[in-house]
Parts: C-alpha cells; structure tokens; sequence
C-alpha cells in the first residue's frame, strides 16, 4: 500500500510534481498522461487520496464522475476527435499502476485499429448455461472490496468441490 506522502498523483496535486493541468474544482483535478495512448489522454483524479473506488462513498464516486463527464467531453472536443474512451482499473488485477485513484479520459479518432472493448480485452464466447451461472453469481454478491485471503482463507470460503470461476472458465479465459 503506497502511503499518501509517496502517491505520485497526490504530489501532482500539492503541486510538488509538475503536470499538465487542464481542469479543477474543489474536489477534483485533471491533467494530462504523461505517456498518452492518444492526443489528449487526461486523467481525471479526486483530491482526497483514495486507492480504488471500493473505498469511496457514493457522494465522492458521483462528483468524480461529474468531472470525468465534463473533462472527457472537453479532450474529445480539443483535439477534435470523434469519440472518447473512458477507463479505470482498481487493483493490480486489473492492471492498476498508480495507486490513486483515477479516470483515463482517451480521445478515439475514426480508422483507429481495433476500436472499442476490443482494444482493451479480446472478447470470447461463452454458452447459455455459463452464462446464466454467472449472472447469478452476480446479482447475489456484495459490494465493495473483494474479500482478502487473510480475512477469509479459500478453505473456508470455498468448503464444497465447486469449482472456482477461475477454475472454471480460466482456460477460456487465458488466466
Ligand atoms: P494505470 O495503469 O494505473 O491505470 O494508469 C496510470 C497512468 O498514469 C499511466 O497511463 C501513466 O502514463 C500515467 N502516469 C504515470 N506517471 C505519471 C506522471 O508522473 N505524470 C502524469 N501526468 N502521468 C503519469
Ligand atoms: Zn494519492
């Protein structure tokens, strides 16, 4: 865990380390990527420190995603592009690198290749059966962080032989 002192993007915001700035408000504050994916990648960040958006409530989530709105809309029209991109990752899982939690707001120019989800996650196909059990599990689970290891060791998790998602659909997957 990266204490607040050492986060890169709350030193962006006590202006200890330079940044393209291009929006800010009370609670929010918006600067170019360093090393941008297109023109105009700008990340949409909270002033209060927060790792992922597990940890804030939904007053804090909404007003980030007011800026992310507004500030997206801003770059796409910028750099006169044709569409936008949002996308935010929480945990190394997810390919999280700086632990302060933020919004990549990327302009998309038309003849981009390939466009959409697609140039994030190469899509797969699952059967009916697979996909129902997955939807279940979906609408019975809770929200917030994901349970960690120490607090509930698979074992107990886990007692029957069902086999884990990961077990289950790993190899489809490629995890
Ligand atoms: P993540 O992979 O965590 O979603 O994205 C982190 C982003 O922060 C990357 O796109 C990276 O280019 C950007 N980044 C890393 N260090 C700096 C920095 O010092 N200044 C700026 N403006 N962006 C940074
Ligand atoms: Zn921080």
């Amino acid at each position: 865990m990266v204490s607040q002192q050492e986060c890169l993007f709350c030193k962006i915001i006590k202006g200890e380390v330079p940044a393209k700035k291009v929006y800010e408000d009370d609670v929010t504050l918006a600067f170019l990527d360093i090393n941008p994916r297109n023109p105009g990648h700008t990340l949409i960040i909270p002033k209060k420190h927060f790792e992922t958006i597990m940890e804030m409530d939904e007053k804090e989530a909404t007003r980030l995603f007011e800026s992310v709105k507004k500030v997206g809309e801003m770059a796409m029209n910028g750099v006169q592009a044709q569409g936008l991109s949002i996308a935010q990752s929480n945990g190394q899982a997810a390919g999280q690198v700086v632990a302060h939690v933020h919004f990549h707001a990327i302009p998309r120019f038309m003849n981009e290749a390939p466009p959409g989800l697609e140039s994030i996650l190469a899509s797969k196909r699952l059967d009916e059966k697979s996909l129902d059990k997955i939807a279940e599990a979906i609408k019975g689970a809770p929200t917030g962080a994901p349970a960690s290891e120490a607090a509930a060791p698979s074992e107990e998790k886990k007692p029957s032989k069902e086999l884990s998602f990961e077990e289950e659909f790993g190899d489809e997957f490629k995890l």
